[in-house]
């Protein structure tokens, strides 16, 4: 086996790691109970203690596929609860009233499972949707209304904007802030019955006009939209927002700890509040949730917006989400990723308080770190040309055929060989022949002498070419006793090294090349379009011949094709029969130079 790669390793440390030990030392959640499913403080308190040490969860929005930076958010999350004897959840966003999109749904439950996690844990499944709460969510408004905490303000839009104030000036009182608490809970229930339009008034917490933080400054909890629910149906017109949902959601399921990118860090001092003043009222399970900001995932190259990524595919530059350019999780998965080499990906970014650039090679570099143990080799020969072996008849028989064989592994001889043959006429690389070399250039070229790997040294004796220049077929004669593996295989000294294919036994096979999809490192943070910025070279495919090795290859396989990188059989468009290879890297970072 190879040099173990950091995989195997202890795990770095990070500062949730340290909030999370912290947590257990001091036995923080020790004593929470929980009642086997979400629920309000008088059903956890009715089931036992919990057996999860910590609660995590991953919340995405049911509005697009995944993306490589959810994966490090799957990652974290998942990985968290796993090393800490604790649970992750799996929970959807729902609380924006939408049309169900279940392809999402299905596409995002696939790949946090693909990615290796699960969200079943003692005996339970832990996949929830936010939308179940809405009752409770309900009833927390009606709490806050009660309490005196919160008030339906009927000012415009516009009114409310500019009362709100910015950064240098406090806001200032909305005519509706002071409303009995009576007069606010039939106005909220009006709201609820469907007697307002949209937009005609909002509920809102009654915290601070003049905070520092705008966030404070009575944000909206609930707003009215006449709308279908993929769940609820018509039950609901007035829906929860974001901010007021979330920690609710994160409450009822006894999360305890609720990570999250950094552009919530303003949102914090609300979440602590809203939580804060439900514990005090006996709504929620105590101690509640916390909320901790790490940096979310900037890769080079890449756009990690699931609204950008769906123009790509909405718009035809791409064809789909599980497009092999693409950083959607379909997307590496089809490019020849697999769920280690992005565990390990993940790992190795690690998780900080700063934003900053990943770049893509990092990604790479995970891939074949991954791959190199892992995937057999295979000879490839992707921009073929003829080679013909001039006296080959007459140094073996007429139409002989050398069976050759090469290690699946170099490495890992328990693997066996794969077998091919060697004979007259084979094919090479078209890059692998010059007429006339460049400076240092030590293959095919009149006169020189090459190995053809795991076969024979041929010399060069010239090419054919046609009516246009191009050559359509190379020449050379074989020193018949230096075959690979025999004692006369150094007898004949050879400059260079080159693979092929025999025409008797190669096997055509389509290659996809790809590129990165965009041009410049950052495409969607200067001052043109992201869409202005698309390498128009981003793909090429080219009609290969491969080794009788791979005809055997299965959808999703992984080779390192000699040479040229890391290849995984389309797990669209690959057959038997009918191969075709996506690349997934190539086998040093070549991009830098
Ligand atoms: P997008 O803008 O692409 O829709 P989002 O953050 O709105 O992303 P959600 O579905 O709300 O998408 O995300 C689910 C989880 O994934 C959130 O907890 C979010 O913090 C996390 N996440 C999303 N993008 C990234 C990223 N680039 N790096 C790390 N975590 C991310
Ligand atoms: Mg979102």
């Amino acid at each position: 086996m190879s040099a173990p790669t950091d995989k195997d390793s202890p795990k770095a440390s990070n500062f949730l790691r340290q909030i999370i030990e912290r947590d257990l030392s001091q036995g923080t959640y020790a004593q929470r109970h929980w009642a086997g499913r979400p629920g309000d403080a008088a059903t956890h308190q009715s089931g036992p203690l919990d057996p999860a040490r910590i609660r995590t969860r991953f919340p995405p929005e049911p509005n697009g596929y995944l993306h490589v930076g959810h994966a490090k958010s799957i990652c974290l999350n998942f990985g968290l609860a796993r090393d800490y004897g604790g649970v992750c959840h799996m929970r959807f966003d729902d609380t924006n009233p939408e049309k169900e999109e279940q392809e999402y749904v299905d596409a995002i439950l696939d790949a946090v499972h693909w990615l290796g996690f699960s969200w079943d844990a003692h005996g339970t499944s832990h996949l929830y949707q936010a939308s179940d709460y809405f009752d409770f969510m309900y009833r927390a408004a009606e709490y806050l209304i009660g309490a005196g905490l919160a008030y339906v303000d009927e000012q415009t839009p516009e009114e409310m904007r500019a009362s709100r104030g910015d950064f240098a000036r406090p806001g200032t009182d909305s005519p509706f802030r002071d409303r009995s608490p009576e007069e606010n809970l039939q106005r909220f229930r009006e709201m609820r019955a469907g007697k307002l339009p949209d937009g005609a008034a909002v509920l809102r917490a009654r915290i601070d006009m003049a905070s520092p933080n705008i966030n404070m400054r009575d944000p909206a909890l609930y707003r009215i939209k006449h709308a279908q629910h993929h769940n609820t149906g018509s039950r609901w017109c007035i829906y929860p927002m974001y901010t007021f949902a979330h920690p609710i959601e994160d409450a009822l399921e006894n999360i305890t700890h609720s990570l999250c990118t950094l552009e919530f860090e303003d949102q914090r001092p609300f979440y602590d509040w809203l939580l804060d003043r439900l514990r005090e009222g006996g709504l929620i399970n105590a101690p509640q949730p916390r909320q901790y900001e790490f940096a979310r995932l900037n890769l080079t190259y890449v756009l990690t917006s699931k609204r950008k990524l769906k123009q790509l595919v909405d718009e035809g530059h791409v064809q789909g989400w599980d497009d092999p350019r693409m950083p959607t999780i379909v997307g590496l998965r089809r490019r020849g990723y697999t769920p280690e080499s992005l565990q390990l990906f993940s790992e190795r970014i690690g998780v900080t308080k700063a934003n900053g650039w990943i770049d893509f090679s990092t990604l790479e570099i995970a891939l074949r770190d991954d791959l190199d143990p892992k995937a057999a080799r295979a000879m490839a020969v992707l921009d073929p040309v003829q080679l013909v072996i001039d006296n080959w008849d007459e140094a073996f028989g007429l139409g002989h055929l050398e069976p050759c064989t090469a290690p699946v592994h170099p490495h890992q001889p328990e693997r066996g060989q794969r077998s091919f043959v060697f004979g007259k006429e084979l094919w090479i690389e078209r890059g692998d022949f010059e007429e006339v070399p460049p400076k240092g250039y030590n293959r095919l070229y009149p006169g020189s002498r090459v190995r053809l790997k795991y076969g024979y040294v041929v010399e060069c004796v010239g090419a054919d070419k046609d009516e246009r220049g191009e050559v359509v077929a190379v020449h050379a004669r074989v020193f018949p006793e230096t075959k690979s593996g025999t004692p006369g295989s150094d007898s004949v000294k050879a400059k260079g090294v080159i693979t092929w294919v025999s025409a008797a036994d190669a096997v055509p096979a389509q290659v996809r090349l790809y590129e990165r999809l965009f041009s410049v490192p950052q495409p969607d943070t200067g001052e043109r379009d992201f869409l202005e910025e698309l390498n128009p070279d981003s793909l090429k495919v080219v009609a290969a011949q491969v080794e009788p090795s791979l005809a055997q290859a299965r959808a999703d396989d992984k080779f390192q094709f000699e040479r040229h990188g890391y290849f995984v059989a389309d797990r669209k468009d690959h057959a038997p029969g009918s191969l075709v290879f996506n690349r997934a890297t190539g086998l040093k970072d070549t991009f830098a130079r």
